[in-house]
């Protein structure tokens, strides 16, 4: 008799975008959708370029790529390693991978199962989920209003904490002294940080990039980042983790251990995708790309003045293309959605679907362009304000 793995089995499913959907489809009026978390614009002009040029390389047979290497191509390994850490870290410690989604999941491969793992409540689902198939022991971190909805430090030893700055949901992004003590409390327990700065071509406020900033990060934290936001990959999918040498668990060097696992569960990420990021790094890429960040940036300004000149209390919006907003207490998330899609055809995300702790919240996304925006605050301003 086959069984099945019985914590997949047991791990609900996110409901939150096949609900969303539904309850859209219903609506009568135009949606306005402020609900995504994919990206407005086509990939930049040096990327598409990359692309067409790597096609062509694929149709002869002497400039034939073949099966990419696991760890990705050296090409682009070397320019992360440079323009993105000025060379602290070796192209060996850096991993290719085909997006931070796949990233925060699969690196659960390297702890055994029922492990305890630290999640922010509320955040990105796919940590809890993806612990969750993994037999994983979750111990929620709480991300509270009076805390600035910075992760709650757990009394408790974690294997695993995943920390996400900035943060989706929330927008927030974690400051130096925060970060400083997530690596001593790892130290401390001999933890292991993931540290998804998928956001972090966004920041604007000072805070660090990179978990590395920190002295002693690189014992005890991996970093992923990903082109989906900053570079227009959410359909390319091309993202890359540091695992610097430092970092070892229980004497095991953890870089050795991904490749290991990586020779066995991964296929790499193909040559015109790491070719297109490649390019994001010559000086015309640079250019574009910070063209690009520009707008999305002067989106979500756009968007957090709006709500804040229509009187709604807000966090986030100027280090992540989130904002977070709180919601009258009378409502719960689901009801100021369904208040505001009936009302006004505008569509957010309520908190609750990143976590019990998102109650109270919804997400709006900056990632739609001005002219939407506009017509989503103008219809808030007409239609909501006699509705709350
Ligand atoms: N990490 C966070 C915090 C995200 O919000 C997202 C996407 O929304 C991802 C990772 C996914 O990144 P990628 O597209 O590289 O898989």
């Amino acid at each position: 008799m086959p069984s099945l793995n019985p914590h997949l089995l047991h791990t609900e499913e996110t409901y939150l975008f096949a609900k969303i959907a539904e309850k859209r489809k219903r609506c009568l009026l135009d949606v306005i959708n402020l609900g995504v978390g994919d990206v407005s614009k086509p990939p930049i002009a040096s990327c598409i370029d990359a692309l067409r040029n790597s096609v062509e390389e694929m149709t002869e047979r002497s400039t034939l790529p073949g099966y990419p290497p696991n760890q990705g191509y050296r090409f682009l390994r070397e320019k992360i390693a440079l323009h993105e850490y000025a060379n602290r870290f070796s192209p060996e410690e850096i991993f290719i991978g085909a997006g931070a989604k796949n990233g925060a999941a699969d690196l659960l491969d390297l702890f055994a199962k029922g492990s305890r793992i630290g999640i922010p409540n509320p955040s990105y689902p796919v940590y809890l989920g993806a612990s969750r198939i993994a037999g994983m022991q979750v111990l929620f971190l709480p991300c509270l209003e009076e805390n600035n909805f910075a992760p709650t430090l757990p009394n408790e030893p974690c294997s695993l904490i995943y920390l996400c700055s900035p943060n989706n949901p929330t927008g927030h992004s974690l400051s130096k002294k925060m970060l400083e003590s997530w690596v001593a409390y790892a130290h401390n327990h001999g933890s292991l940080l993931f540290y998804d700065a998928a956001y972090e071509g966004f920041i604007t406020s000072g805070n660090p990039r990179s978990i590395y900033a920190i002295p002693g990060a690189e014992k005890v934290a991996i970093e992923a980042r990903s082109f989906s936001k900053k570079g227009g990959f959410t359909n390319l999918r091309c993202s890359y983790m540091v695992i610097p040498k430092e970092c070892r668990l229980q004497g095991v060097a953890l870089g050795q251990l991904w490749e290991r696992r990586c020779q066995f569960k991964f296929g790499g990420v193909p040559y015109p995708v790491q070719r297109a990021a490649e390019s994001l790094y010559s000086s015309r890429g640079k250019k574009e790309l910070m063209l690009q960040i520009q707008e999305y940036q002067a989106q979500a300004v756009y968007l957090r003045k709006g709500l804040l000149e229509r009187g709604f209390s807000i966090v986030g919006g100027s280090d992540a293309p989130y904002v977070w907003c709180k919601i009258p207490p009378n409502l719960s998330s689901w009801e100021f959605f369904d208040l505001l899609l009936e009302k006004t055809g505008v569509l957010c995300i309520p908190g609750v679907g990143f976590g019990s702790h998102g109650e109270g919240f919804v997400r709006f996304s900056a990632f739609p362009e001005i002219p939407l925006l506009e017509k989503a605050l103008t219809n808030i301003e007409r239609e909501m304000f006699c509705a709350i």
